[in-house]
């Protein structure tokens, strides 16, 4: 199938959504142009769900990035906390680069179904993200309790409480996962600009990227929606939105399409 053809099945639930391939590529030049930098001094972190579909999906030139760091859990939730971000945040070249891309994640299959993928070797569709369906199966079903997280499943409770503090908004929504996939964004986001305020960084720059990653069959790739994308001159605390910004100087006038 053609990535027109490709995009436009992904499209149709998120418009702006181009494939995570592109982006890597759009991002590394960015770096190069924008930033003068080598992106062998940018080290990468990642906040995205630990399912594997994830890690067979990931573009390979992100490996140009030094890392990634692993911050997230059960649909990307940074649950490496405080900790986690003070980790990598000492391992980045002096002048170097953070690069943070976070996100929950969605399955659209290639006939256009939401919330499952066809992983491969198998005839069947699974769910995607498995976490995020259960926590809102949970939820229409009013088996979640305010305050109640275990020890035994403690990442899959933390969604659930999420869900539940927007339960009204995403049941009366018309695509209740849909609706769920943006909620769990709109904490992870709040989150990470948390755990950035009160994290020590010694180098250059901090990029933040904020997006839904859509998964979608196996010979379909993965395909992301950018919410944010800012970049933080670490000396002066200047921040920029980066969204409209060209990638390179030949780019410039047609926008940067991240
Ligand atoms: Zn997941």
């Amino acid at each position: 199938m053609k990535k027109r053809d490709k995009l436009a099945i992904i499209r149709s639930y998120y418009p702006q959504a181009i494939s995570t391939i592109d982006s890597v590529n759009q991002l590394i030049d960015f770096v190069e142009w924008q930033l003068d930098l080598d992106p062998g001094h940018v080290m990468m972190a990642d906040s995205i769900c630990s399912d594997d579909v994830n890690s067979i999906q990931y573009p390979a030139r992100a490996s140009e990035f030094l890392g990634p760091f692993k911050l997230g859990g059960l649909d990307g939730f940074p649950f490496t906390g405080l900790t986690g971000m003070g980790a990598f945040a000492s391992h980045v070249p002096d002048e170097g680069a953070v690069f943070i891309y976070y996100g929950p994640h969605i399955g659209i299959t290639k006939d256009g179904s939401i919330g499952e993928i066809n992983r491969v070797g198998q005839h069947k569709n699974s769910a995607c993200c498995g976490a995020a369906k259960a926590a809102l199966a949970r939820l229409a079903n009013h088996q979640i309790q305010e305050g109640v997280v275990t020890d035994l499943d403690y990442q899959m409770n933390t969604l659930e409480q999420i869900l539940f503090r927007q339960k009204e908004r995403i049941l009366s929504a018309s695509s209740p996962l849909y609706e769920a996939t943006e909620v769990i964004y709109e904490a992870i986001d709040e989150r990470i600009n948390q755990l950035v305020a009160q994290t020590k960084y010694n180098c250059r720059y901090l990029l933040l990227m904020g997006a839904i990653l859509i998964n979608s069959d196996s010979d379909m790739g993965s395909f992301t929606e950018t919410r944010r994308f800012d970049c933080i001159d670490l000396a002066s605390g200047e921040r920029q939105n980066l969204m409209t910004v060209p990638v390179t100087p030949k780019a410039a006038g047609q926008g940067a399409g991240w």
